[in-house]
């Protein structure tokens, strides 16, 4: 299945950018990067500058893209938006900058798949707002210094771990999202229920909420299913286009939305942990290898989550399934000797 946390096509995407917020008064949670932010923004406004350079980290859906339009809007900027897969040459990222404005916000998404003859040209284009572009070839070979206009780089990436040293340590400005909490879900179920017309109980955003794996993208694609079934089909008969309580209940049982908002992955790697290496304390890249996926993605992406909601831990011979892991998923835990 589609992973539910990616990106959409098409039409959904349309409406997903619809519920984007465009000022940082409507972007729900991460508070302190809004508080900092602002502090930041405010200051580079009153010395007529650009903003300093911004990498945002974190798992996919959690508002990194949604962040950067906003910086921009803060800014009274443009954005030009690119990705790291699709910056494949010099000439591309050279094209870009140099058709910058000042103040412009260039934003890369996925900015750890920066092939390395490109990022090198982002070294000097950050630091001294300049490229060295190469001429000619041959004896008559020589390179053209080519100032570029104050601008913002704003990169996001799933991935911080791959960035290397020298492109991290030109970001002035960190941020690192964490998962939002169930309440924080629900104001943001409520406010694009509120943009799309939907009518909806507190108790029917909770439920969504509480069900969406921390993430936003993820909450806003619930609301869009759960509204489906709120006007065609609910557990008490036809319905009447109302998100209840029963109502989401129903809808995201019949998607087969874990109770606790787990995905695919999320099960597959805790079923590893518990009945293949009999609740650990295992490796990553050994759990890894298992349900084939990358261990730093499992390390960056979806780990986090796991051990914020209490089903993984970590230790120092590596992660072991909870209790609240057996009790999910209904296994009983082995006896270990330390029991
Ligand atoms: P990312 O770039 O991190 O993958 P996006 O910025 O594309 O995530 O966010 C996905 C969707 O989630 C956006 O369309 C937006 O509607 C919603 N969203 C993300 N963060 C927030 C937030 N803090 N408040 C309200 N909506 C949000």
């Amino acid at each position: 299945p589609r992973d539910a946390s990616a990106p959409l096509p098409g039409q959904e995407a349309d409406l997903e950018k619809a519920l984007r917020p465009r000022a940082l008064d409507d972007f729900i949670g991460q508070q302190k990067i809004k508080d900092n932010l602002r502090v930041f923004i405010t200051a580079a406004l009153q010395r007529g500058e650009a903003l300093d350079h911004v990498i945002l980290s974190g798992p996919p859906g959690l508002g990194k893209t949604t962040l950067a339009f906003i910086i921009a809007e803060e800014m009274g900027a443009e954005v030009k938006t690119t990705s790291g897969p699709a910056l494949d040459k010099p000439a591309s990222i050279a094209g870009l900058l140099t058709n910058l404005n000042e103040g412009d916000v260039l934003f890369i998404d996925e900015i750890h798949r920066l092939a390395p003859v490109v990022e090198e040209y982002l070294y000097s284009a950050m630091e001294d707002y300049a490229i060295d572009i190469l001429i000619d070839s041959g004896p008559s070979a020589r390179s053209v210094r080519i100032a570029l206009p104050p601008f913002t780089l704003i990169g996001a990436t799933t991935r911080k771990g791959l960035l290397t040293a020298p492109l991290r340590a030109r970001f002035g400005v960190d941020f690192r999202y964490d998962y939002y909490d169930a309440d924080l879900l629900r104001r943001i179920v409520l406010r694009s229920a509120s943009l799309m017309d939907v009518e909806i109980e507190e108790d029917g955003a909770h439920e969504i909420a509480r069900r969406s794996r921390g993430t936003p993208r993820i909450a806003n694609k619930l609301l869009r299913r759960t509204r489906d079934f709120a006007e065609v089909e609910t557990a008490a008969g036809p319905g009447d286009g109302r998100v209840t309580r029963a109502v989401a209940d129903h809808a995201l049982n019949a998607l087969d939305v874990d109770e606790a908002g787990l995905d695919d992955m999320d099960a597959r790697i805790l079923l590893t942990l518990m009945e293949k290496h009999d609740g650990g304390p295992v490796g990553v890249s050994n759990i890894a290898v298992t349900v084939g996926e990358d261990s730093g993605t499992i390390e960056e992406v979806y780990e986090p989550y796991l051990i914020q909601e209490g089903f993984i831990a970590r230790t120092p011979r590596g992660r072991v399934a909870t209790r609240r892991a057996y009790e999910h998923f209904d296994i009983v835990p082995p006896l270990k000797q330390s029991d």
